[in-house]
């Protein structure tokens, strides 16, 4: 039911089909007014020749009367009407009532005028056809709501059909002197048809443009909900990062903009990963809603952005923000519950002309990251000493490949020895990155910078091959050799498959699976994925033993021991730090070497440097041990070189 009586145009319009109706109608107007201009020019130039042709000018006021004045009322009408459409059509026509007014007038004067001539042709006994004219051109090409067309159409058919009847029943009296009644049933039928194809035609003619207006207002909605969406953060409302971009790059290219005054801050707010995990997801969210709007409010006229989770940007005057940053952070301060929350802000100023936005904001970043986990420091200015280091993190990154390729990247092997007769049982595999530019790069500078990169799975793959190929080549030239564990990246699992990757590469140099074993940090378990359980799973059932690495770093390492099967336990360095010293590391030690027994699981310590550590180790029962004492990581030559003249022996029950 609601569905025809919208077929009929009983609804509210929304703005933009109410809109598309009046320009579908305008356009129209258009036509049919240049139509009306050019026909009423033609019959008053036509009647005015005819006038002075046949020297009639002495009747011109009846010819006004009769003929001009309503050639002038339509010619006025037609131009009105013309003016209108036009003046909307380029947008300067606000009012619309004046437009609905205009249109209703034009349609009015049309259809009078048609009614009008087409009596009097009917009169001389001619066609309707002015008539009908009208009420095509002003019902049938205008676009009217349905029941409206149906009221106009049905006055002016009625109104003209009345008026006819009535003359035909006077021609019948006057000329026949009969008293039958007007038009006949033929005609009075013919007429009836003529109206309801009219109207038939108005309410195609309306649901077609409907149509046309919903489907076209639905794809405005959806672009102007894409193209807010590309400049707007989904979840703050306040500008995203594509929209950061191009307006710095923007500003920073007008002539007008003061380039030594400006500075690209970076934010990042300390904890919020436990926030979110203590309170909730929605908590987060709102929380970062407030924080986002507490940023755009302390840079009001600033270039204020979320680029991505807690981490906004904005584009600054260097004059007196790191005031406004002092107050921020004591504000966010306040919104802290049981979770400390800590504002980190890095700022960059561009050097001269330096317009590159991506490098700013990276560098901001930078320095915003180098203060994280400093709990007594909110900012930090991007200097000297970080542009060196950042120099560093991008030559790592834009040259791990070559570095690989190019023979850079080696593999270095530490002994791990069993307490018990202090001979190896296996040889840890770490990266080492000798650059002719650098120099030797240790692992802890450039592992985080790969892992943040996603990289680390080509040194990863590479440390795997390459151990492989040592263990063939070893064992090819009766050279001694021992298991290996190779340290695995957590982002390995999600990069690539590198648990095929091993096995293939195994395989391709014949390497028993007891020799490789993997290492896995606690660290990589905490963050909770799905992929490395059964990863680690896997990689056990294939035969590979899989080992807890940096045991103690973390603070869930209970839960990773409950959650997880491994099968050696790697208790962290940093329990032998304070050993002489600290009179707990002795019980913990003790307890955790028990609980590795009560898991069966092998239990290692790495970092042991003295004696005194060694001792005391294998008094509490721990299996392995690792560290300075026996070797520092060497190539393999050196580590061939110490079990040739004695200093290490390779465990007969291990290697060969
Ligand atoms: P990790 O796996 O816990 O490796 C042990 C680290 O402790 C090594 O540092 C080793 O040189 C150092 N170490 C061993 N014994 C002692 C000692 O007695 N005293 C002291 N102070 N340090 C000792 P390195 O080689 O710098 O490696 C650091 C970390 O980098 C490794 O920690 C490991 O997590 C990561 N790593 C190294 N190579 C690779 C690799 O090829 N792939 C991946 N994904 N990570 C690697
Ligand atoms: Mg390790
Ligand atoms: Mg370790």
């Amino acid at each position: 039911m609601s569905a025809i009586l919208k077929s009929l145009g009983f609804e509210k319009h929304t703005p933009y089909v109410r809109d598309y109706f009046d320009n579908v109608n305008m356009r129209k107007s258009i036509y049919m007014s240049a139509i009306i201009i050019v026909l009423e020019v033609w019959m008053i130039i036509r009647l005015t020749r005819t006038i002075f042709r046949e020297h009639l000018q002495s009747n011109f006021w009846h010819y006004f009367e009769k003929y001009y004045s309503n050639y002038i009322i339509l010619l006025t009408m037609g131009c009105i009407m013309l003016l209108c459409a036009v003046r909307y059509l380029r947008g300067k026509l606000k009012c619309r009532n004046v437009l609905v007014i205009t249109k209703c007038v034009f349609m009015v004067v049309c259809i009078y005028f048609g009614i009008k001539v087409s009596l009097n042709d009917y009169e001389k006994g001619e066609q309707i056809l002015t008539f009908l004219t009208m009420e095509l051109f002003s019902l049938c090409l205008l676009t009217w709501r349905p029941y409206a067309a149906f009221l106009i159409s049905g006055v002016s058919f009625l109104y003209f059909f009345y008026r006819m009847d009535q003359m035909v029943a006077l021609n019948r009296i006057v000329l026949y002197n009969t008293n039958d009644t007007g038009v006949t049933e033929a005609t009075k039928i013919n007429f009836f048809f003529m109206w309801i194809s009219t109207i038939m035609v108005c309410i195609a003619n309306y649901n077609g443009i409907r149509a046309q207006a919903l489907k076209a207002g639905n794809l405005q909605e959806i672009n102007t909900y894409l193209s807010k969406l590309s400049v707007e953060d989904e979840l703050t409302g306040i500008h995203n990062m594509f929209y950061f971009r191009n307006e710095a790059e923007k500003l920073l290219n007008y002539v007008t903009t003061d380039k030594e005054n400006v500075v690209f801050l970076f934010f990042d707010i300390e904890n919020f990963k436990s926030y979110n995990e203590k309170y909730g997801f929605h908590a987060g969210n709102d929380l970062l809603i407030k924080i986002a709007h507490m940023i755009d409010d302390s840079f009001k006229g600033s270039l204020v952005s979320r680029f991505s989770d807690d981490h906004f940007v904005v584009l600054t005057n260097f004059d007196g923000f790191k005031n406004t940053i002092g107050q921020l952070s004591g504000e966010i301060k306040k919104l802290q519950k049981e979770v400390h929350l800590e504002l980190k802000c890095g700022a960059y100023k561009p050097i001269g002309d330096e317009a590159d936005v991506s490098l700013a904001c990276d560098r901001a970043r930078f320095a915003c990251n180098s203060i994280k986990k400093h709990y007594d420091r909110t900012f930090r200015m991007y200097d000297k000493s970080l542009e060196d280091r950042f120099q560093l993190k991008h030559y790592i990154v834009n040259n791990i490949d070559t570095a690989i390729e190019n023979g850079y990247i080696k593999v270095f092997y530490q002994p791990i020895v069993l307490t018990e007769n202090s001979e190896i049982c296996g040889l840890e595999a770490l990266a080492r990155w000798q650059d002719p530019h650098y120099g030797l790069l240790s692992p802890g500078i450039f592992i985080e910078i790969l892992e943040e990169y996603r990289q680390i799975h080509k040194l990863d793959q590479f440390i795997i091959e390459s151990v492989c190929r040592d263990y063939r080549e070893s064992i090819d030239n009766n050279k001694p050799f021992a298991p290996v564990s190779i340290n695995f990246s957590r982002l390995d699992f999600e990069l690539c498959d590198i648990v095929s990757f091993l096995c293939e590469t195994v395989e391709k140099y014949h390497v028993p699976k007891e020799y490789i074993d993997v290492e896995v940090t606690e660290s990589a378990l905490t963050d909770q994925q799905d992929f490395l359980p059964s990863a680690i799973k896997n990689l056990r059932e294939f035969g590979y033993k899989v080992w807890l690495d940096d045991f103690g770093s973390g603070y869930s390492s209970l839960n990773v021991l409950k959650d997880y099967q491994f099968d050696v336990l790697k208790i962290d360095m940093k329990f032998l730090s304070g050993f002489s010293n600290n009179e707990k590391t002795r019980p913990i030690l003790e307890n955790i070497v028990s609980l590795s027994k009560q898991l069966k699981m092998i239990s290692l310590t790495e970092g042991v440097e003295t004696k005194e550590q060694f001792d005391f180790l294998t008094s509490i029962g721990c299996n392995r041990v690792q560290g300075y004492l026996f070797s520092k990581p060497v190539p393999i030559d050196n580590l061939r070189k110490m079990i040739e003249n004695g200093e290490l022996k390779i465990s007969s029950q291990y290697g060969n």
